[in-house]
């Protein structure tokens, strides 16, 4: 009798960010087919369900693909299928799992960017098989994720993570979410921005350096400017880095405080500065930690996917959702630890249908 092997199944990521639409062919192992990606269109929530349509039916031309998993920057039910509210797109309490199956005929969750990431990075990158991972997304804020014991943590409605906005410095620096002094404020790429700009302003000699790599005006000076000049050795970039990873570190000592992680995974565009953020925040952490020199420390590690991590975490996720439906969620906690069993029967089905179709 010919053995037939089932072909791996593939799910596509979308991860839609205010800039791009980015989606991709994802293997079970993290693994990245095939790409499709096109600016997105602007914050119209048609035109962005359009997009995601175009990539979706581009991908599966070219590949047989079982689920579609979307990760999107706002708040997501713990359905995962209402986006409550996103802060860059026009998306308000918009139920975008039941618009898009009626124009995907494949099972399709959503979920938040930040949540995708971290799954991806628990699955197959820097934070895999940790007992209690925390990660911590650094791009123009802090998005976040949390894992225990191999279950993606998503609170009671679906708002877990948000650590980007937990008060650092009260009466601080205004955020975006109305308060003052959150921890995103001092530790993400906006606040290296913005204190750079602050520090060109001043006209002190400091800043010439970087001044002059921009052009001359500081409203021209961007995030990856800073870490460029950075990594060039450019001193005052250097320093603006180690300040942003100090109140990275204080921030952390904090979520350790609370969650006792054994990882601690930081991604996101920030995190291409490599260690002249994570060594500073590393000292920073070891300062700050309360029962420091009485307690193991959580490991802070750079995540392994920079850009991809939100697209093969959604993917994973999607996959995830076939074997177990989010409506099963239990205390906040998806997938459950039912997998085994599912795997088992899933395969004991694709066993029976090899049978019946080589015979
Ligand atoms: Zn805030």
């Amino acid at each position: 009798m010919a053995r037939l092997t089932p072909p791996p199944p593939l799910s596509i990521g979308v991860d839609i960010g205010g800039t791009k639409v980015a989606a991709g062919v994802v293997d079970e192992t993290g693994d990245i087919l095939d790409r499709w990606q096109e600016p997105t269109p602007s914050r119209s929530p048609q035109a962005v369900e359009d997009a995601i349509l175009r990539a979706v039916e581009q991908l599966r031309k070219r590949h047989r693909v079982v689920s579609v998993g979307i990760g999107a920057a706002g708040w997501v039910d713990n359905d995962q299928a209402v986006v409550r509210f996103s802060p860059h797109l026009a998306w308000r309490s918009e139920p975008l799992k039941a618009r898009l199956t009626g124009r995907i005929d494949l099972p399709l969750i959503v979920d938040n960017d930040a949540n995708a990431a971290a799954w991806a990075e628990y699955r197959f990158g820097a934070g895999r098989g940790s007992s209690v991972m925390v990660c911590i997304t650094l791009g123009t804020g802090i998005g976040g994720g949390l894992v225990i014991g191999g279950r993606l943590f998503r609170g009671s409605y679906g708002m877990a993570g948000e650590w980007g906005h937990m008060i650092s410095v009260p009466d601080g620096h205004w955020c975006e979410c109305g308060n003052r002094g959150c921890w995103e404020q001092y530790a993400s790429g906006n606040a290296l921005v913005r204190d750079a700009r602050a520090l060109a302003r001043t006209n002190s000699p400091t800043a010439y350096q970087l001044l002059e790599l921009v052009g001359g005006d500081p409203d021209n000076i961007t995030g990856p400017d800073v870490t460029a000049a950075a990594i060039q050795g450019e001193p005052t970039s250097v320093e603006l880095l180690a300040d942003v990873g100090t109140w990275l570190g204080r921030g952390i000592a904090n979520l350790a405080a609370a969650l006792d992680p054994e990882v601690v995974v930081i991604g996101g565009g920030v995190s291409a500065a490599g260690d002249l953020l994570l060594l500073p925040a590393q000292r920073a952490f070891s300062r700050t930690l309360t029962g420091r020199g009485f307690r193991e420390e959580a490991r802070l590690v750079l995540a392994r996917f920079r850009n991809d991590a939100g697209l093969i975490g959604a993917a994973d996720l999607a996959r995830h959702a076939m074997i177990e439906p989010p409506e099963s969620a239990q205390f906040g906690f998806w997938p459950r630890r039912k997998e085994r069993r599912a795997t088992k029967a899933r395969r004991r089905r694709e066993s029976l249908r090899t049978r019946s179709q080589s015979s």
